[in-house]
């Protein structure tokens, strides 16, 4: 792909500047502890990062170091305070700046919403300055663009540090059972320091390649979810406005070609999988915002290779003002069966 591989040659102007910058304020010692064995740092303490950084935490050794990052102070200091009930374990600390964490840590997984806040928190970690004495491992399980990610991956190599990219797939249910599965994109030299990382917050490390790889398995993936999640609320509408009693229909479903997760577990109309978000009004599950995101993520991942999509349009629309609505806002991607109906009236 000629766009990839010119994304790649591609330095960001501000982020060499960034690096040239070298700012020394606000510089905040860690000394340590002299048992201290390793040094972590976990950027992004939200409904996935949380969990993962609870589990990552469980699973290093209690003599290792954690710092922690979050706009958001209720979720740092949340975490600390569950950490104190816990009991015994790897300690603590709550950064006061991006550039605490990236000069205090070894290894750094960040785990933010969107390409902007992953630019963002690595310009920073630049513009702290990283020692290249000490090489850092650095880890974005974040859904993003293609191109940011490789673009950032490349300005983290040419200070002399790893960065490989490592979305996850599981919800918010997976990163707190530690059950997630990783798409790693990353060189061969590389692999054998993340999937240890990575096996403490999930189940499936699976190596997809070179770096951005793991985005692009991502985005398919999630491409994929977008549709059959639209073509199953679509059957499911017809058919059951057409008298079919819907657990009736999902049983047939589910035994022939049309099964797919969203028709099997994640079923879009209430009542019919007991405990799937559409069962509990919505709520919970992946947020309709988020698979809004990905898929128009997708389609900058489609146009960067030129490869034509024919049905990404629509369902970018219908997801666009799905999540407009007041009625489905903030609601399990499932929701447009609900928007199909309000649209139907
Ligand atoms: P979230 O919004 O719950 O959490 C993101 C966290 O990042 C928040 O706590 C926010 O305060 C923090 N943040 C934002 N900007 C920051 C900055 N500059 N510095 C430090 N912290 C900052 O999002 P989430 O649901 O945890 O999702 C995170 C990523 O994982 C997204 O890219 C999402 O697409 C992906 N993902 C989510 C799910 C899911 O089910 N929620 C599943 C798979 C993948």
């Amino acid at each position: 792909m000629p766009a990839l591989r010119h994304a790649l040659r591609r330095a960001p102007a501000a982020w060499k500047s960034a690096c040239n910058r070298q700012s020394w304020t606000s510089v905040r010692c860690f000394s340590g502890s002299p048992m201290t064995q390793a040094n972590w740092g976990f950027v992004g303490l939200g409904q996935m990062g949380y969990p993962m950084a609870k589990n990552l935490r469980a699973k290093i050794p209690a003599t290792d170091s954690i710092t922690i990052y979050d706009i958001n102070e209720s979720a740092t200091s949340q975490f600390v305070e569950e950490a104190n009930s816990a009991g015994p374990g790897a300690s603590v600390t709550i950064a006061k700046s991006l550039q605490d964490v990236s000069r205090s840590s070894d290894t750094v997984i960040t785990m933010l919403p969107q390409p902007k806040h992953v630019q963002a928190v690595y310009e920073e970690f630049i513009a702290g300055g990283l020692d290249k004495s000490n090489p850092r491992l650095f880890i974005d399980c974040s859904t993003i663009d293609v191109k940011t990610s490789l673009e950032v991956g490349s300005s983290i190599r040419a200070l002399g540090h790893d960065f490989v990219d490592a979305p996850v797939s599981g919800g918010v249910v997976g990163a707190s059972a530690a059950t997630l599965t990783f798409m790693l994109g990353a060189s061969d030299s590389v692999v054998g320091k993340a999937q240890p990382i990575l096996e403490k917050m999930g189940k499936r490390i699976i190596h997809m390649g070179n770096p951005g790889t793991g985005i692009v398995g991502k985005l398919a993936n999630n491409y994929l979810l977008a549709m059959s999640n639209v073509a199953t609320a679509e059957a499911m509408n017809f058919g059951i406005k057409l008298g079919l009693e819907p657990k009736t229909l999902a049983s047939l479903i589910n035994c022939s070609t049309g099964k797919c997760w969203p028709s099997e577990t994640n079923n879009p109309v209430p009542g019919v999988v007991e405990g799937a978000p559409s069962s509990r009004g919505y709520q919970g599950g992946f947020g309709v915002s988020l698979m809004s995101k990905d898929l128009k993520l997708a389609i900058a991942a489609a146009d960067l290779a030129g490869a034509k999509l024919i049905l990404a349009e629509p369902a970018r629309k219908l997801y666009e003002d799905a999540e407009a609505h007041a009625d489905c806002k903030g609601k399990d991607f499932s929701v447009v069966y609900k928007y199909l109906q309000l649209a139907d009236k």
